[in-house]
């Protein structure tokens, strides 16, 4: 198999003796110089981490010294039959002297020793490969120096141990279990639990018998040479390369074979040499609220593995400032430094050894919406970076979070002081998050996928838990900080979290929650509060997010208004809407949906009667005229809350049957009328309803009569509907207010029907403003939202000055699936099972329904070229769909008015990465 990931051209044979297959840490503008600035280039050749270390380097911050050997050390290794190409072991001495002298330890010394680790590096992050050894360059005889200068000998033999231990399995690839099985022994044997409690004794003993191990499995002594061992190690890195695990990787990961891998030796600095070490993680600024402080976890005297363990608690960093202040300034520099050169809010991992700072890895750190948005602002205002990247920065995710629900204060003292909240615990992620509880990952995805609200709790979290995190509303844990795994995985994906809630007593194998004498099932129901860490029993009732003191947002919104060229409207049925989508930012109503208004109760009535009052009877003048006081009312609200914006009114759609009863519920009705026989007056009214709502059953309605086809058939209905709308506008023209009026015609596909129904809505149009003495300018446009209607769009343009893309119809019918049942039956199995890559009526379908609207776009524009165009189906706040209706050349996006602020936003990226 192997041979299948050799680099297939041998490579060329270069001067050897000058070619440089080693570069120090801070030799990284030398390497840049090398390959004329390209950083993708400095990856390639020292691979990610290495390029990392030297930059890290490069910034000022201390970073342990230390070297890289190259990818094309690497390629040159496994071209040449597995031997170091000329020069480079020549080369990597030189180095490692170098990080002697910037050390003042030596390799091997006995009385003052540099250990280092050597580690795997390629280009692109890969599991897979072989990956760490630590400790290098102890023996028998440097440990007993080093316990004599350290005069921690529990900390020497532990350390000794562990090289012996990973490089046996790492690189003479003996299974890990043969030392695993001895440290289990041993700890039995102690009557202890973990490896912390073990002593100095235990461990030099642990370290004898892995010795011998070393000898059993592999037959040879454990090198006692350090530089034989690192010789040995390097060798590993490179052969690891074509490890079995490390080619599937690529293969799935589309990762180039011949890339190879660089090999980064550092020197060992140690959190655990006593009290005045330790090691932790940190974020520069708080990545759940984006306040500009350090954030993150230690532990004095531990290593790296405690922390994340979790055997014992890390303290919060905000602790460190008390107890080692000078540490803490040091600290707060380095984080300075980091920001300006990455100019990105950095997680770092530290190590103080002795009193002294180590940086050993940065990278951008993981947020909370909040955080982003904050950091982003605020990095602008720091002169950090500028408007487009802040803006870039956020994510429309991060502004759909940001606008989650909350829990309504009110209702939480009340919980409160009915004894309700049983916990707290770190506020991890924030949100407001009311499910029911499940023990299991498992579980929580089954549940998640039925639909059903999902708190999962665990008394930790791991990797292959992360399905059930996904699939769940909210998580609960009792063990772990704001740097364990379920806080990190919950702001990633802006589930709310609440950690290490450590009253709470999780029992998984029972499956309950025991706090006190509270007891918890799973499925019972919990609240999470993962913006304060409170955990309560039972639901909390939420409130939706006021927009209004989003400072942060909104200043970031209005930068990104800056940058965008496509208009964001509002999908509004009501004044309150078109307020609420207003303050939201939005420009103008894009659809107005009146049947909405029909089916409010006490119109409801109204609207029946006139059903079924014969077409152009007196009768149903007389319904529509008691139905055009309730419509003019809501068109007044709307204009006036738009003053001076464009508002969309879609004349009605609805097939009619909508608005009647159901017909089984009547028949039942009906049947019991009769069986009692008292009532004949109220069933002779049932019956009449029953055959109404049979007069006007179809099979198909969705494709039936609703839309221009109803305006065209009733069209008293439409002449009530645009005269209450054009006195309304009328009435506010004349009180002063800047009225936009444009009226749309849905599910259009004949040209003719566009004309006939513009010639009503000019005729009653030309009648009101001549009674009020105004003149309003309109619009008369059309929907798009059949196939036949975008193919024939040059002559719908003939008739209309506006085009609204329908995209929820238009997919439905240029797919042929419903709308209403496609999601249930089959379509979302589709999703799942890549028949479809994503849900088309979440996502525009651009191949197919994109294509049609491409198609109109042009067609119509080139009939009419200021024709206005846009979309106000779903899609229209869908940030991907956004981004191809800026492509395509729209005017605008409509959408619902909780969805503004995300369109903005995604509208500005669709123009910024243009
Ligand atoms: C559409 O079809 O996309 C549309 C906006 O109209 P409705 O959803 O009301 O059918
Ligand atoms: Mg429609």
């Amino acid at each position: 198999m192997a041979t299948l990931a050799m680099p297939t051209k041998k490579r060329e044979v270069v001067a050897k003796s000058t070619r440089r297959w080693v570069y120090r840490f801070d030799e990284i503008d030398e390497v840049q110089n090398k390959v004329a600035e390209s950083w993708d280039k400095t990856r390639a050749l020292l691979g990610g981490k290495g390029a990392g270390l030297g930059d890290m380097t490069r910034a000022g911050v201390p970073v342990p010294p230390g070297f890289t050997v190259t990818t094309e050390a690497c390629n040159a290794y496994l071209a040449e039959g597995e031997q170091f190409p000329d020069g480079m072991w020549t080369q990597a001495v030189a180095a490692l002297k170098a990080v002697e002298d910037q050390s003042g330890k030596y390799f091997g010394d006995p009385k003052n020793p540099l250990l280092v680790s050597v580690r795997s590096g390629a280009k692109f992050s890969m599991p897979g490969m072989m990956d760490t050894v630590l400790n290098l360059g102890l023996n028998s005889e440097v440990a007993e120096g080093l316990t004599k200068l350290s005069g921690d000998e529990r900390f020497v033999y532990d350390a000794y141990r562990r090289l012996v231990q990973m490089f046996g399995s790492v690189v003479m690839n003996i299974a890990d279990e043969a030392f695993e099985d001895y440290l289990t022994e041993i700890k039995s044997q102690r009557a202890v639990k973990s490896d912390v409690e073990l002593n100095a004794a235990d461990w030099k003993q642990v370290t004898q018998e892995f010795l011998a191990i070393f000898r059993r499995e592999t037959g040879s002594e454990f090198p006692q040479d350090p530089y034989e061992q690192l010789k040995l190690a390097v060798e590993a890195v490179f052969k690891s390369w074509n490890g079995k695990r490390a080619i599937d990787y690529r293969n799935a990961a589309s990762i180039a074979h011949d890339l190879g891998t660089a090999v980064n030796v550092q020197m060992m600095v140690f959190g655990n040499m006593g009290e005045g070490s330790g090691t932790g993680v940190a974020f520069t600024r708080n990545p759940a609220t984006g306040e500009k402080k350090l954030f993150g976890d230690y532990l004095m005297n531990a290593q790296g593995e405690d922390v994340v363990a979790g055997i014992r608690t890390p303290l919060p960093i905000a602790n460190l400032e008390r107890e080692n202040p000078a540490v803490y300034a040091q600290f707060v520099d380095i984080a300075d430094k980091l920001e300006r050169h990455y100019r990105e809010m950095q997680d770092v991992e530290f190590t103080i050894e002795r009193g002294k700072l180590w940086m050993l890895q940065t990278r951008s750190g993981k947020r909370t919406a909040r955080s982003a948005v904050r950091i982003a602002v605020e990095m602008v205002t720091e002169g950090l970076i500028t408007r487009q990247e802040a803006v870039l920065r956020v994510t429309p995710q991060h502004v759909t979070q940001l606008l989650h629900p909350q829990f309504d204060d009110e209702e939480k003292v009340k919980a409160k002081k009915a004894g309700r909240m049983i916990a707290t615990g770190v506020n991890a992620s924030p949100g407001a998050a009311v499910g029911v509880a499940a023990f299991d990952a498992d579980l929580a995805e089954k549940w998640g996928k039925a639909k059903r609200s999902v708190i999962m709790v665990r008394p930790e979290t791991r990797p292959d838990d992360v399905h059930g995190m996904l699939a769940s509303a909210g998580i609960l844990t009792s063990r772990g900080g704001a740097t364990s795994h379920a806080a990190v995985v919950a702001r990633q994906f802006g589930v709310p979290c609440v950690c290490g809630a450590e009253a709470l007593n999780i029992d998984v194998r029972n499956r309950v929650l025991t706090v006190a004498d509270t007891v918890i099932h799973e499925g019972d129901t919990l609240s999470v509060d993962g913006s304060t860490g409170e955990v309560f029993v039972g639901e909390i009732k939420r409130v939706e997010p006021e927009f209004s003191r989003e400072t942060q947002l909104r200043t970031l919104l209005a930068w990104a208004d800056e940058f965008r060229r496509l208009d964001v409207y509002a999908n509004a049925d009501y004044p309150a809407d078109a307020r609420r989508a207003r303050e939201y930012g939005a420009q103008g109503v894009g659809l107005c949906r009146t049947e909405h208004m029909f089916f409010q109760e006490e119109r409801l009535p109204i609207v029946q009667a006139m059903i079924l009052s014969e077409p152009n009877s007196a009768e149903e003048a007389l319904n529509l005229e008691k139905l055009q006081h309730f419509q003019h009312d809501d068109f007044y609200g709307i204009f006036k809350a738009m003053d001076g914006q464009p508002v969309i009114i879609r004349l009605l759609d609805p097939p009619l049957h909508e608005f009647m009863p159901d017909h089984e519920q009547l028949a039942m009705h009906a049947a019991g009328l009769r069986l009692m026989g008292d009532r004949p007056n109220e069933l002779a009214r049932v019956e009449d309803l029953m055959h109404a709502v049979e007069g006007l059953r179809e099979f198909n309605p969705m494709l039936g009569l609703r839309g221009v086809r109803l305006g065209i058939m009733r069209p008293a209905l439409s002449a009530m509907q645009v005269r209450a709308l054009f006195e309304a506008a009328c009435q506010l023209k004349l009180e002063g207010v800047d009225v936009r009026p444009e009226i749309m015609i849905a599910v259009t596909s004949h040209a003719n029907e566009v004309k006939i129904m513009r010639e009503l809505i000019e005729r009653v149009a030309a009648e009101v403003m001549a009674k009020f003495g105004v003149q309003i300018v309109y619009k008369v446009g059309t929907m798009i939202e059949l196939p036949r209607a975008a193919i024939i769009a040059n002559q719908m343009a003939e008739y209309s000055e506006f085009f609204s893309f329908g995209t929820n119809d238009l997919t439905q019918t240029t797919f042929g699936i419903s709308r209403d049942d496609a999601e249930g039956k089959f379509l979302l199995n589709y999703v799942e099972n890549g028949v479809l890559e994503d849900n088309p009526f979440q996502v525009l379908d651009e191949d197919g329904v994109g294509y049609l609207i491409r198609l109109a776009v042009e067609r119509g524009r080139a009939v009419r070229p200021d024709l206005e165009v846009g979309i106000c189906g779903e899609h229209g706040g869908e940030p991907r769909s956004i981004d191809f209706c800026h492509r395509v050349g729209l005017d605008y996006v409509s959408c619902s008015p909780f969805r503004v602020p995300i369109a903005r936003l995604a509208a500005a990226h669709a123009a910024l990465q243009a």
